[in-house]
């Protein structure tokens, strides 16, 4: 993994590059980039276009757990829906972990690999009942965010944007950040983090670029900032640079020649 001072990056000397260094063994949630963040640009820029992304409503984390997994390669469109049906159908999630497979399966259909997931999603709430002795996961809240995030990825179905929404987004209010596909592809092209990145690498590189005042709402902005940008404006197939706010800086920027 590159580290961020090699980045294609041109939004100029910004990351505290030897600070980084100096702190490159711990945690990436230690590691936080200085006042000079081109996070922060990115983020008042596309506060401008989108306007302010506070939660609303934080779910319970067993909640919030569930729905990721059933969202992961899944739009959202499709997936609550289907987390709204499993729980309509069995009511608790204690249900759920000695319902059929199969059942489960059927209730979930529509989702990606949903016959996969009709596994997760009993196999995780069982070993969270097994590991801990109860379906409760806000004792997460006073855990270090590194040990959390690696405890919660143990999970069947659970990878680092599991673990991360269920970490910032539900009650837990954990500061982390989010990286799924979309803050991908827009932090690919805009050179923070490497072509190759991965959910895993993605994570750790985007963290480190986290301006140390941010707290797990800055966080959640950021993220819905960043997808909301994915999805209307750094499009996979034809991104609209010339209504980008960002272009000025982006390596990626299409109208440049
Ligand atoms: S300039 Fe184009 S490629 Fe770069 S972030 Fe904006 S839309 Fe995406």
């Amino acid at each position: 993994m590159l580290p961020p001072s090699q980045l294609v990056f041109s939004f100029g000397p910004s990351v505290d590059h030897p600070a980084l260094g100096a702190r490159a063994s711990r945690p990436p949630h230690e590691r936080t980039a200085g006042p000079r963040s081109p996070l922060i640009l990115i983020r008042r820029r596309l506060l401008a276009l989108y306007g302010p992304q506070r939660p609303v409503e934080r779910p319970d984390p067993i909640d919030q757990l569930i729905n990721a997994i059933l969202s992961t390669k899944t739009r959202d469109e499709v997936s609550f829906p289907a987390f709204r049906r499993l729980l309509y159908r069995y009511k608790s999630w204690t249900a759920v972990i000695d319902a059929p497979v199969s059942e489960i399966a059927r209730t979930i259909r529509g989702v990606t690999h949903h016959e996969r997931k009709a596994e997760y999603v009993p196999g995780a709430l069982h070993t969270i009942v097994a590991q801990t002795g109860s379906l409760d996961l806000m004792f997460l809240q006073d855990w270090p965010e590194d040990t959390a995030m690696a405890w919660l990825m143990t999970l069947p179905g659970a990878g680092p944007k599991v673990a991360a929404t269920t970490l910032n987004w539900s009650l837990l209010r954990k500061r982390v950040l989010a990286v799924d596909t979309y803050l991908l592809r827009v932090g690919q092209r805009l050179g923070l983090v490497p072509a190759n990145a991965d959910y895993n690498s993605g994570f750790e590189d985007f963290m480190r670029l986290v301006p140390a005042d941010w707290d797990a709402d800055d966080l959640f902005e950021f993220h819905w900032l960043m997808k909301l940008h994915s999805q209307r404006v750094c499009a996979y197939e034809h991104p609209a640079c010339f209504r980008c706010p960002l272009r000025d800086h982006c390596p990626h920027n299409a109208t440049r020649h």
